[in-house]
């Protein structure tokens, strides 16, 4: 489908729902830049993002929540937010979501 790591697609995947128009957008995503803890997978380049604005998110049991970010109609970047030690990565995030009951197939 396209060159995301399973992690990210994942969470991108379980964020959006099947009808959600920023959908359209996942074949022709990639990632510009990431933390290197693993945190944050920016999409367009952490210096180009101003105004940028959450668009979807996830909590992650009682850890963190995921949160999806856009800018102008275009994703901008995806990132975990911990709420305690030791801090969750985009795989834990992926992990979590993935074990969420009644996600549709
Ligand atoms: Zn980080």
């Amino acid at each position: 489908m396209n060159d995301l790591p399973n992690d990210i697609a994942h969470v991108l995947d379980a964020l959006l729902s099947e009808d959600h128009p920023l959908r359209a957008q996942l074949p022709y995503l990639r990632i510009e830049s990431g933390c290197t803890c693993g945190c944050t997978a920016y999409f367009t380049g952490p210096d180009t993002v101003t105004g940028a604005e959450i668009v979807a998110e996830a909590t992650i049991g009682c850890d963190g929540e995921v949160l999806l970010f856009a800018e102008g109609g275009r994703l901008s970047w995806l990132e975990v937010c911990s709420w305690t030690d030791p801090k969750l990565t985009l795989s834990d995030a992926a992990r979590h979501l993935l074990q969420e009951p009644g996600a549709p197939d």
